[in-house]
């Protein structure tokens, strides 16, 4: 197993970033031909999906849809002000895990992975950890 980390700097509140090429880029460097790969968002206000990123009105609609199931404001406890934020996140999860072959991702032909950014803007981290 291998882990490596990149950052990056989300610039709206919430957001969903394409970030397929960038964990390709570590397959490609360090895979190993084959095998899986776990891509995991350590935050409590970010969520990690698998989804289309031909079109980004879908990005649009989803992030859209989220804000409409869980409202900035709602009379929520939690100090922080951001409990919308963590409710995304813990019922979308901030993983996947994917197979790649040929030190390339197996996805769909319209698919990609995103970063979902529920409170930003702020600098983020995404693990890549293959096995
Ligand atoms: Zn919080």
């Amino acid at each position: 197993m291998k882990i490596y980390n990149f950052t990056i700097k989300t610039g709206k509140r919430t957001e969903l970033i394409d970030v397929t090429q960038t964990v390709e880029d570590f397959i490609v460097k360090y895979g190993n031909g084959e095998g899986l790969c776990l891509v995991y968002s350590p935050h409590t206000t970010t969520a990690v999906i698998i989804n289309e990123v031909y079109d980004p009105d879908v990005a649009f609609d989803i992030n859209r849809f989220l804000d409409n199931l869980a409202p900035k404001n709602n009379n929520y406890r939690h100090a922080e002000g951001n409990s919308d934020a963590h409710i995304k996140a813990a019922i979308i999860g901030n993983s996947r895990i994917l197979p790649y072959s040929g030190n390339k991702l197996i996805l769909g032909r319209w698919e990609g992975i995103f970063l979902c950014e529920f409170d930003g803007p702020r600098q983020r981290n995404i693990n890549i950890i293959l096995i």
